[in-house]
């Protein structure tokens, strides 16, 4: 077997130390050890949240952390604004309305970012028609496109039209890789997942939520239980979870917050930024079209059309018996999308080796590729940024 690139932006590999802290003893889930290992946890993702809030960490998927922030929060009937851009957006409705949101889509063109003066016109229409939302779900960053969204002026926006409404964020495939400042955006409710920037195996979703949330979730009456916030806001403070935790998880976590202290916040998004420009920068000088647009790319996941002509299965082929994994497209995108994931344990080198299979993977189906230009692209972008 050639050696193995896994570059889906989800999961990402683990490093050596969170691989090796997966294979801890276990403890007990009440006990002074655990009460620590949560603290730690639990403060360490502060820094990449940037909250006065607690951070608190739900042993489920991502979808957990979304499916909590509505429950806990929201009532049937509730009127919420979905500003979508892609497949994560229309799931963030999916879950509302199962749980009876009155759910208003505001849907831009896959590729596309929110445009926050559509976003404003939405809101003033919901209000002047008595339904001002309740709450306004946004994705920061669309896995699906490999578009990143303006947040600090849709949270604008949003604040600015309806002072009260809730902003919940599906900052899955964004916190802990690009900047995020969840107090000084006035963002209520940011949720993210262990399987993407964090470099811990899929199983814990981590949320923080904002006093204004924490007041409306008295009121709200959405049926809740294992997602119930307030029981892990309240377990919290005790070390604990409400329920029996992924401890083993927890202990790679906590590797894995360790290793990006040492790195530092601001070297691990320089990072990915220099790895976002080298993908983009190495698909299009193969000729590859980019999908997202340029001003709002994203730099955790990037997407590039299938060419005209080329099959995708065939073409990813060509990638899986070189070792590489990339992701193709979801939704309305299947099959007419490559996307690279560039997140959590990931180097320029490790991009251009993507980017130097990518085309070996060209070529042999016979796409008109100039062979060295892809990689010598990726290389300059990424030590350029
Ligand atoms: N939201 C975004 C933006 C994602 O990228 C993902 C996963 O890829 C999810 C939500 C869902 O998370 P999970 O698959 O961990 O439930």
């Amino acid at each position: 077997m050639p050696p193995q690139y896994l570059r889906i932006p989800g999961p990402t590999p683990l490093p050596d130390a969170v691989r090796k802290a997966g294979s801890e003893q276990m403890v007990g889930h009440r006990g002074p050890e655990f009460m620590e290992l949560v603290k730690r946890c639990s403060e360490g993702m502060n820094p990449y949240f940037r909250t006065a809030s607690d951070v608190m960490i739900l042993t489920s998927s991502g979808t957990g952390g979304l499916e909590a922030a509505v429950v806990t929060f929201l009532s049937p009937g509730d009127p919420v604004l979905t500003v979508s851009i892609g497949n994560f957006g229309e799931r963030f409705a999916q879950i509302a309305r199962a749980y009876g949101a009155d759910v208003t889509m505001l849907e831009f063109d896959w590729g596309q970012a929110a445009d926050a003066q559509a976003v404003r016109a939405a809101i003033r229409e919901m209000v002047a028609g008595g339904r001002t939302p309740v709450a306004v779900q946004v994705t920061y960053n669309e896995t699906s496109t490999g578009v990143t969204n303006p947040l600090p002026s849709l949270a604008e926006v949003i604040r600015a039209e309806a002072p009260d409404t809730l902003i919940l964020v599906d900052g899955v495939s964004a916190v802990g890789a690009i900047p995020m400042e969840m107090d000084a955006w006035d963002l209520d409710v940011v949720v993210t997942g262990a399987q993407k920037a964090w470099m811990v195996p899929p199983g814990l979703a981590m949320v923080a939520a904002s006093p204004r949330a924490w007041a409306a979730a008295d009121a709200a009456t959405m049926p809740r239980f294992y997602f119930d916030l307030v029981r892990h806001r309240d377990a919290l403070p005790k070390g604990q979870t409400p329920w029996t935790p992924a401890v083993g998880l927890f202990f790679q976590l906590d590797a894995a917050l360790r290793l990006m202290e040492a790195e530092g916040r601001e070297a691990i998004y320089a990072r990915h930024a220099a790895c976002g420009a080298a993908a983009r920068a190495g698909l299009a000088a193969m000729g590859f079209e980019l999908f997202a647009d340029p001003d709002n790319a994203s730099d955790t996941v990037t997407s590039a059309l299938v060419p005209d002509g080329a099959d995708w299965s065939a073409l990813n082929d060509e990638f899986r018996v070189r070792g590489l994994q990339l992701a193709g497209g979801q939704g309305k995108m299947k099959g007419r999308l490559l996307r690279i994931g560039h997140l959590g344990d990931v180097t320029v080198d490790d991009i251009v080796t993507a980017i130097e299979i990518i085309e070996q993977g060209a070529l042999a189906i016979g796409l008109p590729v100039e062979p060295a230009a892809g990689p010598a692209a990726a290389r300059r972008a990424g030590e350029g940024a």
